[in-house]
């Protein structure tokens, strides 16, 4: 690669990001004066541009890049490897200051009032490149092979000083280290660590699950890791468990290095300790103990923190599995219209039978589908499933009913989406008409022009979409008008009360006179009684399903209610 920094000049290079051609050019002069190089970059694209074919010692930008223009920078950055520990200082005004978090989480280390005196901007830069530098200079790609016992390593007061900046600006802060454990094995290199690294960002399916990840190389046997922008300690545990996985094989082919144990051990800041120092020797003693078990493995220092990643990490696995191991049963709940009380339709419900630990609802086990992106295969299987289950009832001669499906916000993510919905319908020779996606108010509200897209396609292909658990998400209603929506769910917490409490009452009634003035079908969810059917039945509600009618049941039973053709 054509890197600047090995042009021969050793003045430090400074990318200046800012959409401001008269701030852009006053600050790159200023900077120019104070000795370093300076690269400007007027949009995101340039800045791309730039970084293909330099790598800068640090980023200047300004939080009006573009809209989260400065977020998106932080985050393209810490995608292009040879960059992704570029330190960036930000500038902003008041107006930007909603903005921190976002920019924190993909690793910004510092923010500058965009008034700053230049002679300021110049100390603070000095200062953040010379104590990123050492571990800059000790990035895994300039590393002498790993087999070299001389290969360079930074010393504990660099580290300790990297962590303890870190920790300046964010509070939850990870440490991992990380080893390989018999003896003979060759020796981990920070080229090991970062192709788990690399995995592991793209194997997630939520964007930048955690936000800086720094690769230290501490000592000839060992790797440390320091993460912050960490939005859920899960992900850490999932960054180790990946760690071990992957650094399993060495990245060094041909010394005859074959696969080794890996152990990992992981010490968080506040949890666990709340200086660096302590940090460190935390996280050493749980790799140690990690190390123990001959077959590798990842300990958290904390006790209780490593009994409740153990746990959530044998159940992720262990959901890996379900799908393979017809773990995964679908039950069906009812759909009943309000005045003549039959079958119009059927809501496909996921259970997992776990072997061990029995039955376990959806709600225990989707949030953990949705983090690891499992949640794309089990959907996948869910709408198959449900779909035949579709087409036997029609092909035995029963009604043909509306089979619910629902999507989960990284399904719906997913650019395949239609494709997949499409392809089902075809396999399994369903009518799209006799499907209807059951999304969230959250899901339209994401990035409209490719929601929109999406939605359009399906209602075009003629698949029903219906907003579940309506009235508890967003508050915006004009999606109502913009999206092809055929049906709200309205929310079970409000029917629950609806005939005792009057806020209750109001909110059910506004929706349903909301729905008919717009020309949807609305149905209530969570009907358990005779007087709340009564209610919903005065006010015209269209359809109820709950356990007055049927809790959901598995496919035998459901078919027991499904009505034969008069
Ligand atoms: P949901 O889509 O709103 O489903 C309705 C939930 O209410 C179901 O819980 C159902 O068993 C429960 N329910 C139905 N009638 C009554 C009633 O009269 N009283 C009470 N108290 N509860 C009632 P379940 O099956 O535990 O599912 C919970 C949530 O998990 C679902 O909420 C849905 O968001 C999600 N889920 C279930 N299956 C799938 C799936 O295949 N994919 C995705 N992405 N999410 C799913
Ligand atoms: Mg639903
Ligand atoms: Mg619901």
């Amino acid at each position: 690669m054509d890197q600047v920094a090995n042009d021969g000049s050793d003045r430090p290079l400074l990318l200046i990001a800012d959409a401001d051609s008269h701030k852009r050019a006053a600050l790159g002069h200023a900077m120019r004066c104070a000795g370093f190089r300076v690269q400007p970059a007027a949009d995101l694209a340039t800045c791309m541009e730039v970084l293909e074919r330099t790598r800068p010692d640090l980023v200047l930008v300004d939080a009006g890049l573009s809209d989260h223009g400065g977020a998106e920078l932080g985050r393209r950055l810490r995608s292009v490897t040879d960059a992704a520990s570029t330190p960036i200082i930000m500038l902003m005004g008041h107006k930007d200051l909603d903005a921190i978090g976002e920019a924190r989480a993909v690793g910004t280390i510092d923010f500058l009032d965009r008034a700053t005196h230049p002679s300021l901007v110049e100390h603070r830069v000095r200062t953040t490149i010379e104590s990123c530098a050492s571990l800059l200079s000790l990035d895994g790609s300039e590393l002498a092979p790993p087999s070299d016992a001389a290969h360079p390593v930074a010393d504990r007061r660099v580290l300790e000083r990297v962590i303890a900046q870190v920790m300046g600006f964010d509070e939850r802060v990870a440490v991992l280290c990380i080893t390989a454990v018999d003896e003979g094995s060759a020796a981990l290199s920070s080229d090991d660590v970062q192709r788990a690294l690399d995995r592991f960002s793209e194997e997630s399916p939520m964007e930048s699950p955690l936000g800086m990840v720094r690769v230290v190389p501490t000592s000839p046997d060992h790797v440390t890791i320091v993460v912050s922008g960490i939005a859920r300690l899960q992900d850490v545990g999932r960054l180790a468990a990946c760690v071990r996985d992957t650094a399993s094989v060495p990245a060094c082919e041909g010394s005859g290095a074959g696969p080794r144990a890996i152990a990992v051990g992981v010490s968080t800041a506040p949890d666990d300790a709340d200086a660096p120092a302590r940090l460190v020797d935390n996280a050493l003693a749980a790799m140690r103990t990690a190390a123990l078990q001959q077959e590798g493995c990842v300990r958290f220092h904390d006790e209780a923190l490593n009994r409740w990643s153990v746990a959530r990490l044998n159940l992720e696995q262990d959901l890996r599995a379900a799908i393979a191991n017809d773990e995964l049963v679908v039950h069906y709940q009812p759909k009943v219209d309000i005045d003549s009380l039959r079958v119009v339709g059927m809501e496909a419900l996921v259970r997992w039978e776990h072997r061990q630990l029995g039955t376990i609802a959806p709600d225990q086990f989707i949030p953990l589908a949705e983090e690891t992106g499992l949640i794309i295969p089990i959907g996948q299987w869910v709408l198959e499933t449900a779909c035949a289950q579709t087409r036997r009832w029609q092909d035995a001669g029963f009604a043909p009913v509306r089979m619910g499906v629902n999507l989960s916000p990284v399904q719906f993510r997913q650019p395949d989406l239609l494709e997949v919905v499409e392809r089902t319908l075809v396999e399994t020779g369903v009518e799209p008409r006799w499907l209807e996606l059951e999304l969230t108010e959250g899901m339209l509200m994401q990035e409209v022009t490719s929601t929109m897209d999406c939605l359009r396609g399906l209602g075009d292909l003629g698949v029903q979409l219906s907003i579940d658990d309506f009235g508890t998400g967003y508050s915006s209603l004009s999606y109502l008008k913009r999206f092809p929506i055929d049906t709200l769910k309205i929310d079970r917490s409000f029917v629950r009360d609806v005939t005792e409490n009057s806020d209750d009452a109001a909110i059910v009634t506004s929706i349903i006179l909301m729905a008919h003035g717009l020309k949807l079908n609305v149905i209530a969810e969570g009907v358990e009684t005779q007087s709340q059917l009564e209610f919903l039945r005065v006010l015209r509600c269209n359809e109820i399903q709950g356990y007055l009618i049927s809790a959901p049941v598995p496919a035998e039973k459901a078919r027991e209610l499904l009505d034969r053709p008069d």
